[in-house]
């Protein structure tokens, strides 16, 4: 679905070096978006070799920029040095995130707090280094990556659910707040997607997924990226404060 207001639309997507990330910049490189990406020190040339593959899919410009999402310096740098060399960004896709699965009893607080700073801290730091912006653009879009197990739990992923719960209270709470800018704030909430983590799992592990999911397949990057793009388009300029899992029904 080509979507013609995202041509020429500056959209910064975090952690799209892979997976479900990727696909989101892809699918906006083919919007003919400015597509503008995040990349961890050390990563490049990672990063060199995505902005050549968006900018041959039909991106207006591709632009790596550097910085951690746990690091509010680095955000802050890359992000106000963007924004002075081509004017603001109008969309914002939170998705860099990870998961450090251990049952609660055993589980470090290292790695919670990893998970926090990443999953929950790292987007609202970047959304607020965003914030003045975002007050110069229009027609502002929002979206922060939970997960479905951010509404239904999992067991082993206490600090990941809970993450990821936590973005839904800040989306519900930003889009509140902004709404009279029309800046609008979204939450999407995937099931089991096919990326390079779920390509190893164990048939039987597989199957057992499976059988929980009433559509009766696991979901592409290519679902989630339709989605995002509508979300951050004007089809959806009624939409904000909103949950929306694509999950092929797991969690009905
Ligand atoms: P991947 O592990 O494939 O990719 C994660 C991305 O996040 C990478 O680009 C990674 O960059 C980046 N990243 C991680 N930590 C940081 C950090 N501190 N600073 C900057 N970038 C960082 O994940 P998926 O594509 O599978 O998932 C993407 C999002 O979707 C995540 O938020 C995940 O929780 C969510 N999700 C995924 C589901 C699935 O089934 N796959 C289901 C539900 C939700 P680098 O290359 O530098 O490591």
């Amino acid at each position: 679905m080509i979507y013609s207001d995202l041509k020429e639309k500056k959209i910064l997507v975090t952690g799209a070096t892979r997976g479900i990330g990727k696909k989101i910049a892809m699918n906006l490189a083919s919007q003919g978006a400015h597509v503008v990406f995040n990349y961890r020190e050390g990563k490049e040339e990672i990063a060199q070799v995505l902005k050549g593959e968006l900018e041959s899919l039909g991106a207006l410009k591709a632009t790596p920029i550097l910085f951690d999402v746990t690091q509010e310096e680095q955000i802050k740098e890359a992000i106000n040095s963007f924004v002075k060399e081509y004017g603001p960004i109008s969309g914002l896709v939170n998705n860099a995130g990870i998961s450090k699965d251990q049952i609660f009893f055993r589980l470090k607080k290292a790695d919670l707090d990893q998970t926090l700073d990443t999953n929950l801290k790292g987007a609202m730091l970047v959304t607020s280094s965003l914030s003045r912006s975002f007050l110069r653009a229009e027609n502002v879009s929002v979206i922060n990556m939970s997960s479905v197990v951010g509404l239904m739990g999992n067991p082993s992923q206490v600090s990941y659910s809970a993450s990821k719960a936590g973005l839904i209270g800040f989306t519900k709470s930003f889009a509140k707040e902004v709404a009279s800018r029309n800046i609008r704030c979204n939450a999407i909430c995937p099931g089991f997607i096919e990326t390079e983590m779920t390509e190893t799992l164990d048939e039987q592990v597989r199957k057992a997924y499976l059988s929980k999911i009433p559509l009766q397949r696991m979901g592409s990057v290519d679902d989630v990226a339709q989605l995002v793009s509508f979300l951050l388009s004007k089809a959806s300029s009624y939409i904000t404060g909103e949950v929306i899992k694509i999950d092929g029904g797991l969690y009905i």
